[in-house]
């Protein structure tokens, strides 16, 4: 049946392009064929992106120019392809820790260079013309900040415009009057859909232009392909689709662009179970806007309801990295019941390396909060750990010791006499402290979460700088220990 269905269509002259939502789930699985694999984790540099450049500039279609430097002179590219008349400029990472779409689009470029996808690609082109400026701040990308050199938020520099970066990107989309435009951000991983358990991995925005938050035929546009692009990834990321806060800011480049008539869709990338690189997202990122790109094309976006856009989910924070629940607190001889909400925040070195420190976010009642890995430890007793009694002369000696025996026998912490002054952690499942360490004597929000849970004397869980681990299932969730001093 389906070789005689092949060979009808073949018989009627069909042309290859699939349909639109077929096409977007074509994309899904040939996604690997298209990603950059020169990035492979999200702190990625101007360096990164430059032999890139310089190769998309030998590629037929492919029309780059220089638009703007940045205050530590690194080059803001404009790469354009297409001959259509429809418009669409899309900008990412002017906040320079926000890089998953700058990822996306290189995926994008490769997707669009390849001998893949040929009819759709050609009738793409004969209606768009794409300009994509990836990584508008890389100087704050160099050192993995938000704010640019001049230490400001190029996000509230759309009105004053003292920034290059933020001057670049005006007058870029002055001179193109973009009929579409892509601000593309990461926001927090701890932002979940309102109302339920689930991250807001993908969080879209059509920015007011007015306090009013009025919607007019630009807005409106916006919107509808946000439902478009909703429509898809509902296929592939059930529930964790959110709407971001559309309160208008005046100094922000988002919503003066929808003023300024192009019609601005905001991609939020947010938090992914196990993918602290967004390596997932960045494959969300590559889907969507490809579907908006198709749908802008096409004109599919157009019969969309306005009001599908209002139904999805706002942004809310409510999640933790990890949160228990219903574990029994000693406290000055009186036992409470608490909730603890922990969340493994990176330190980074400015560098490509980073370790965890982890924080207790909040305690108490947490049952309107919920969590990336939760655990219900209602029964479970907090006991704080102990120090080893074996003292190390370095961090080297710890290449000796037995995690399971000493996490087993209730010891969280090890004390080694010559600790050098830089090293904030070690790669093994256990607390290292000086001479000087003095154990916590309360749990206390902002304060490291290192402790065991036991149930009837027995312990039988360990959490170590925030990572929680089962003592009869040793494995590697613990992260990193802290250098404690
Ligand atoms: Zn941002």
């Amino acid at each position: 049946m389906k070789f005689l269905n092949f060979l009808l269509l073949a018989l009627l002259g069909f042309p290859a392009a699939a349909q639109p939502s077929d096409l977007i789930q074509q994309l899904w699985k040939t996604y690997p064929q298209f990603k950059e694999e020169s990035f492979t984790q999200r702190r990625i540099k101007h360096q990164d992106l430059q032999p890139l450049i310089e190769k998309y500039k030998q590629r037929a279609g492919f029309n780059i120019h220089h638009v703007g430097t940045s205050i530590e002179g690194r080059s803001l590219n404009l790469i354009s392809i297409g001959t259509g008349k429809t418009n669409v400029f899309l900008w990412s990472q002017m906040h320079g820790d926000e890089s998953t779409a700058t990822m996306a689009i290189f995926d994008i470029f490769n997707f669009i260079s390849s001998d893949k996808f040929k009819a759709e690609k050609v009738a793409l082109f004969k209606n768009v013309t794409l300009h994509f400026l990836p990584m508008l701040n890389p100087d704050g990308a160099e050192v993995f900040q938000r704010r640019n050199t001049l230490g400001i938020d190029v996000n509230r520099d759309a009105l004053r415009l003292q920034s290059p970066e933020g001057k670049t990107l005006k007058r870029i989309r002055d001179s193109l009057a973009a009929d579409f435009g892509f601000n593309l951000h990461d926001q927090s991983k701890y932002y979940n859909a309102e109302a339920s358990a689930n991250p807001a991995t993908i969080s879209f925005l059509a920015p007011a232009y007015n306090y009013e938050k009025d919607v007019n035929g630009v807005r409106g546009n916006a919107m509808k392909l946000i439902v478009g692009m909703n429509h898809e990834l509902q296929k592939i990321i059930p529930g964790q689709v959110a709407k971001y806060n559309d309160d208008f800011e005046p100094r922000a480049f988002g919503d003066n662009i929808q003023k300024w008539g192009t019609s601005t869709i905001l991609i939020e990338s947010g938090g992914f179970p196990d993918d602290p690189e967004k390596q997932e997202i960045r494959k969300l990122n590559f889907i969507a806007i490809l579907s908006a790109l198709f749908s802008i094309s096409n004109q599919d976006y157009k019969t969309l309801d306005i009001n599908d856009y209002k139904k999805i989910p706002e942004n809310d924070s409510k999640l933790f990295d990890l949160k228990l629940t219903g574990l029994q607190y000693e406290l000055l001889g009186e036992t409470y019941i608490l909730d603890l909400g922990i969340n493994n925040l990176e330190i980074s070195n400015g560098k490509n390396i980073y370790y965890y420190r982890s924080q207790i976010a909040d305690q108490g009642d947490l049952s309107t909060n919920h969590g990336y890995k939760a655990r219900d430890l209602t029964g479970y007793k907090i006991k704080p750990g102990i120090i080893y009694p074996d003292i190390l002369d370095n961090l080297k000696d710890l290449e000796n010791l037995d995690f399971f025996s000493i996490l087993s026998g209730g010891y969280s912490y090890v004390q080694v006499k010559n600790i050098p002054k830089n090293e904030n952690y070690t790669n093994y499942p256990i607390q290292i402290v000086s001479a000087d360490f003095k154990i916590p004597i309360r749990l206390s929000v902002g304060s490291n979460p290192t402790f065991f849970l036991e149930k009837d004397g027995k312990a039988e869980y360990v959490v170590i700088n925030g990572f929680f681990m089962d003592l009869e299932d040793i494995d590697n969730s613990i992260k990193n220990g802290l250098i404690l001093r």
